[in-house]
């Protein structure tokens, strides 16, 4: 496989490149705030759940299609990029229609062969960057068939997440690094670029500072960060999720040996 590269116009390639903003889009006024605080603060874009796919029925599912408009705003008001997760074709129809820059497609998705080939056969011949978060659960190969499933329709403009793997273990983090599997995908695939997402596999704040770092040790091309005005009232994931001003804290601290991807 030949990846192209996933930058937009007008971001360099100086690592890290930060992905930023809410678990989920909840309302307008929090989605706006949000965005605002995280551009003044140079992020370049900006990623809010629109469709969220929960563990069990009953919580919260996502605001759904009128929360594009939202991101639609952000973009016109910011002029951050904006993305979103995608798990069906309506999703990808709805995000396209809206103008959202980039896709992902989540954990819980990439664990589904037929749903990513749905997703797939949906983006051929289209031209976006689309990010590939790992599996649930701890399978490489199956990674690896998703990426080549949106590989096979002409999308090149890849990248992969890497969010930790779900275990029943007693452990620190909300899904375990297992760092040596996105090592082992950045060796078959040395141009693939890899995101760390420190919020999903902390699921608390106070570890996104040292996983952002080893992410960058690793020489990981980028991060993306959950991100929310108010934290403690998020509707989805608020333990994980930090402020604008304390994600510009994190970032700050960061030591980047070597800049370039
Ligand atoms: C998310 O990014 O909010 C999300 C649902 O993540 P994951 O698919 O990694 O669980
Ligand atoms: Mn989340």
């Amino acid at each position: 496989m030949k990846f192209e590269s996933i930058l937009l116009p007008g971001i360099d390639d100086k690592r890290p490149l930060v992905i930023a903003g809410p678990c989920s889009a909840e309302t307008e006024d929090q989605v706006m705030a949000t965005a605002r605080e995280l551009a003044r603060n140079g992020i370049k874009i900006f990623r809010a759940g629109v469709w969220k796919p929960r563990t069990k029925p009953g919580g919260f599912e996502g605001v759904g299609s009128p929360a594009l408009k939202w991101l639609k705003k952000v973009k016109e008001e910011t002029g951050m990029y904006v993305a979103t997760e995608v798990a069906t074709e309506k999703h990808v129809y709805e995000a396209l229609k809206y103008g959202v820059d980039m896709m992902w497609l989540g954990a819980r998705t990439v664990a589904n062969p037929f749903a990513v080939q749905e997703i797939a056969d949906t983006l051929r011949g289209v031209d976006i960057p689309v990010l590939i978060k790992n599996p649930v659960n701890p399978d490489l190969e199956l990674w690896i068939g998703a990426i080549e499933r949106l590989y096979n329709v002409g999308i090149c403009r890849l990248g992969v997440i890497h969010r930790g793997f779900s275990t029943s273990d007693k452990t620190i983090y909300r899904n375990l690094p297992q760092w040596h599997i996105p090592i082992e995908l950045k060796r078959r695939y040395p141009d693939l670029p890899v995101f760390c997402d420190p919020s999903h596999i902390g699921g608390k704040r106070q570890l996104i500072q040292t996983l952002s770092q080893q992410a960058m040790d690793l020489k990981y091309s980028g991060l993306i960060i959950e991100s929310h005005c108010s934290p403690d009232e998020a509707w989805s994931d608020k333990d994980q999720q930090v402020t604008p001003a304390s994600l510009k804290e994190i970032l700050s601290s960061l030591v980047i040996r070597d800049r370039t991807q």
